[in-house]
């Protein structure tokens, strides 16, 4: 009716993968890290599990696990060694920012994030999806998660792909990002970053190669800026930093499923692989989802929940609770296709492997794992960090507790969307105000709260 004078805006999101909030005083004598930071930041919450896929895709979505249906970072698969992660943005059961940008015209972006293979809305995907087997079978499905578009930044950049012993994309990731901020130059773009995040699990939360992988990931941002710059939407860019949970000090190994296979619940064939289960334990980080098999009777559920109240109980099993499903719902907003979490004690780690030894701790000379994790209760220990930057935000403003649901709900808003049913509210103490308009419909127009 009335042409509302809402100013353009744009948004950025970077996910630098388990920063915290105590990382912030190094990552501000960084030169662009420190320019973000001179906007507003301060501490977000994760949702349960503390680990990436859900809490990635609840920043994209504004929902926790059980209106997202991104229970975990791995798929269930008992039996399997490798399983595949929730790679394919189909699996997300409600609509994402993505979605709603597309359906208001904006063009969006994502480049590295969590759960955006085979995106039937993104216009550039260039998801996070890899081959264990090497490069290039990782290029290979790459290319096929990728949307048309991104499959072109892919084939441009494909040679900045890192690869050790697994793959390395935060070279490419970045390279991507800035190609398309300065190519396509499109409204949202979000991408996801993991250096700081490996670095943690291989050496340790706070060390040296730590320090290293956030002086890298500077410069990293200072290739983002630059690319506005060239592009000419600096302006009328809101830049986040979000991160998607913090690092615990990990101290043992834990094989939930080696235990329910010596009591007869997983059961192996002549080479040791899993022929049949009635429980299966699956690892997320610092905790386990019990799950109990879809034809198993009451006697044998009566059976495992028996037998993990005996965990709970034993000081040689490193389970510290179980939370049945029904507490997880109501606590965390956590559903999925289980019985309930086993939290471990702090610091342990559980793995999905069912063989060899149940528990190997840090003194143990086989001790070969990670040495820092998550998948912790979120309100424990670190938390992580929400930083913002850029025209509608005020400078110098604190937050003091949000959660990474409010992140998505907030750049809903900065980019007049609206998510259904959203499980988080807008962070309003760093907004500016909206902009005065001459005439009051169009004021209407920019005041709208998620
Ligand atoms: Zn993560």
């Amino acid at each position: 009716m009335t042409e509302t004078a809402r100013p353009r805006r744009r948004l950025l999101v970077i996910s630098v993968d388990a920063m915290s909030v105590v990382d912030v005083p190094f990552a501000r004598t960084l030169p662009h890290f420190a320019r973000i930071l001179e906007g507003s930041w301060g501490s977000a919450e994760a949702i349960y599990p503390s680990v990436t896929y859900p809490n990635h895709t609840s920043q994209t979505t504004g929902r926790t696990a059980d209106g997202h249906g991104i229970y975990a970072n791995e798929k269930v698969t008992p039996g399997e060694r490798v399983p595949d992660w929730f790679w394919d943005a189909r699996d997300i059961a409600c609509p994402t920012l993505f979605d709603l940008a597309k359906e208001q015209g904006l063009s969006t972006a994502a480049v590295g994030w969590p759960a955006t293979g085979w995106s039937p809305s993104l216009d550039i995907a260039v998801p996070e999806i890899w081959d264990r087997a090497g490069l290039e079978p990782t290029l290979a499905v790459l290319r096929e998660a990728a949307t048309p578009r991104g499959r072109e930044y892919v084939d441009r950049h494909a040679h900045e792909i890192g690869w050790d012993r697994k793959h390395r994309f935060g070279r490419f990731n970045t390279a991507v990002a800035a190609d398309i901020l300065r190519t396509d130059a499109p409204d949202v773009l979000f991408l996801h970053l993991v250096d700081v995040d490996s670095a943690r699990h291989a050496t340790g939360r706070f060390t040296t190669e730590v320090k290293e992988a956030f002086e890298r990931v500077d410069g990293w941002l200072g290739e983002l800026l630059a690319a506005l710059e060239d592009a000419g939407t600096a302006a009328e860019t809101d830049i986040a930093i979000v991160s998607d949970h913090g690092h615990v000090e990990v101290g043992r190994v834990l094989r939930a499923n080696a235990l329910l296979a010596r009591q007869g619940f997983v059961r192996l064939d002549a080479d040791g692989e899993v022929s049949s289960w009635d429980a299966w334990v699956h690892g997320c980080g610092l905790t386990g989802q019990l799950h109990l098999h879809p034809e198993a009777d009451e006697t044998t559920r009566e059976k495992v929940l028996a037998l993990v109240e005996d965990w709970v109980a034993d000081p040689e099993v490193p389970v510290q609770a179980f939370h049945p499903l029904t507490d997880m719902h109501e606590d965390y907003g956590w559903s999925g296709p289980f019985l309930g979490i086993l939290e471990g004690v702090s610091g342990t780690a559980f793995q999905n492997l069912w063989d060899g030894r149940w528990l190997i701790d840090r003194f143990d000379a086989e001790y070969e794992f990670l040495l820092s994790q998550h998948g912790h209760l979120p309100e424990q220990d670190i938390q992580a960090v929400f930083a913002m930057t850029g025209p509608s935000i005020e400078t110098g403003r604190r937050i003091t507790r949000c959660t990474v649901t409010d992140e998505a709900v907030t750049f809903a808003h900065l980019l007049g969307l609206e998510i259904p049913d959203a499980d988080g509210r807008v962070v309003e103490e760093i907004l500016r105000p909206a902009p005065v308009h001459q005439d009051a419909v169009g004021q209407e127009a920019v005041s709208q709260d998620a």
